[in-house]
């Protein structure tokens, strides 16, 4: 960065902390896409007239609701609901719903702003949206959980719309979640649309939306090695969560040959030294999805170790996916990753990277693939629900897998032509802010001010 870009660089940052005070998931996302695209239009002033960076980081919508529902004890509960609408510029707004405690308007901006880059890099015509509630399905009924998604959706049903904006799941926002805020919607609007996806297959669905994820963090790690003349074959692999992107980011991992070690959830971590087979795995997502379980018990019917309260990165590795939830690898964790060997991360849950975290990555110049990036397969696929359910067709779930393979390789490749660095190390961070702002800027500048 030059002494005029680096001083427009504090001007922007400064402003954005001063108009949205205290949000600070949402000041790192920014930074952290801000501190490549600065030097990047530092000898493109079109950019810099128009205010591109400025107006992609203020959202187009912020959408806060309250949600009152029932209890099975009879008692009224409320929550509060959320849309963040961050970019419309290429595509109708596109993006997941979270259910966790810990959500607020600062990690849903985060997540918004995110995806608005992420939705550019898969090629597909989709913009950028988040949204979610602080309600914790964890310990629910599943009637408990219907009439709260049912109450989510009655103000939601407003706002969101087939050619307006498309929502899908998150953090606690599975199949079960999907299935009743799709039926609410249908049921106020009289309509069937493609209004979300990650629909089962009966009512919409898209074959390989479910493992889209998990697989697509892998094809990225996979796409990485092989530009190195490397691959996954034999190697030490490290993983957080247990969720969707954890179980399916699992499964890939194995059936390319590497060993995966770990497994968490948010009580601790199993560490499997024999490796997590495809049997045990399935195991995982009965225990996860069906039973709606804790990862302890995976321990207790294996014989693993479990480490209470712990993550998992003290464990010697090659590869870690995180795929748990964001900041999830402080500083010091990247260091002892590092310590003990570690070659490559692809990052399958948002953000899951602190910024101390990716600086001491990127110094090591250990390969690196950030969530906008090595996520992208979800909504990739995602978007191709939306073309199946206009089309009135379901396509083949060979053909799917197909697609995610191409446009993984496709991402990798964007990452490739504005992140590769004279030496020949390639800055996936760097190349994928990069290679997802284009597009987008590109589209605002033939707007006008809009
Ligand atoms: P799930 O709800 O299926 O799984 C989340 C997993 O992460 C669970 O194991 C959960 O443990 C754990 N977890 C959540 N919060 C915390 C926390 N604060 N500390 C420790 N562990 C935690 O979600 P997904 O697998 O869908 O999502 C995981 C990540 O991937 C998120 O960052 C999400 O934004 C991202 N992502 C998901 C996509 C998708 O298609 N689903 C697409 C792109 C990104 P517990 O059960 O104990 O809460």
């Amino acid at each position: 960065m030059n002494k005029k870009t680096s001083t427009n660089f504090d001007i922007f940052m400064a402003w954005l902390i001063r108009t949205n005070p205290g949000q600070k998931e949402f000041h790192q996302a920014v930074r952290e896409v801000a501190e490549h695209i600065f030097p990047y239009i530092e000898d493109k002033p079109v950019y810099q007239e128009m205010r591109i960076m400025e107006r992609l980081s203020e959202p187009d919508r912020v959408i806060s609701f309250r949600v009152c529902w029932e209890d099975k004890d009879g008692n009224i509960n409320i929550n509060r609901g959320y849309r963040i609408q961050n970019n419309n510029a290429i595509g109708p707004y596109k993006g997941g719903v979270r259910f966790h405690p810990s959500v607020n308007l600062s990690i849903l901006k985060f997540l918004a702003f995110e995806q608005t880059f992420k939705n550019s890099l898969t090629g597909l015509p989709m913009g950028g949206a988040k949204g979610g509630s602080d309600f914790n399905p964890k310990g629910k009924t599943d009637r408990e959980v219907m009439r709260f998604c049912q109450a989510f959706m009655s103000e939601l049903a407003a706002h969101i719309g087939h050619d307006k904006d498309v929502p899908a799941g998150d953090i606690g926002v599975g199949p079960r979640e999907i299935g009743y805020l799709f039926g609410q919607y249908k049921r106020l609007t009289h309509e069937f649309t493609g209004v979300l996806t990650g629909k089962g297959m009966e009512y919409g669905g898209s074959h390989g939306r479910i493992e889209a994820t998990g697989y697509g963090t892998v094809y990225f790690l996979e796409d990485m090695l092989k530009h190195q003349g490397k691959s996954p074959k034999g190697k030490t692999c490290v993983i957080s969560g247990s969720g969707n992107v954890a179980q399916y980011a699992c499964e890939k991992a194995i059936q390319l040959g590497a060993k995966v070690v770990t497994l968490s959830d948010s009580n601790g971590f199993i560490y499997d030294k024999d490796g997590v087979t495809q049997e045990k795995l399935e195991f995982v997502k009965e225990l996860k999805e069906v039973k709606r379980g804790r990862i302890s018990d995976y321990a207790k019917k294996f014989g693993a170790e479990f480490y209470q309260g712990k993550r998992p990165w003290g464990v010697p590795c090659d590869i870690a996916l995180p795929c748990a939830t964001q900041n999830e690898i402080s500083g010091d964790e990247a260091k002892t990753l590092l310590k003990n060997g570690l070659i490559a991360v692809s990052e399958g849950a948002n953000m899951p990277t602190s910024l101390e975290g990716i600086r001491t990555f990127q110094k090591a110049k250990i390969l690196f693939a950030p969530s906008k990036a090595a996520n992208a397969g979800g909504v990739a696929i995602s978007g191709l629900e939306m073309s199946q359910n206009r089309a009135r067709l379901t396509w083949k779930a060979e053909e799917l897998q197909k697609h995610l393979r191409r446009i993984m390789t496709e991402v990798h490749s964007k990452c490739l032509k504005y992140g590769e660095e004279k030496g020949g190390h390639v800055n996936y961070l760097k190349g994928a802010n990069i290679g997802g702002f284009k597009k987008v800027a590109d589209a605002m500048l033939a707007y006008g001010v809009v």
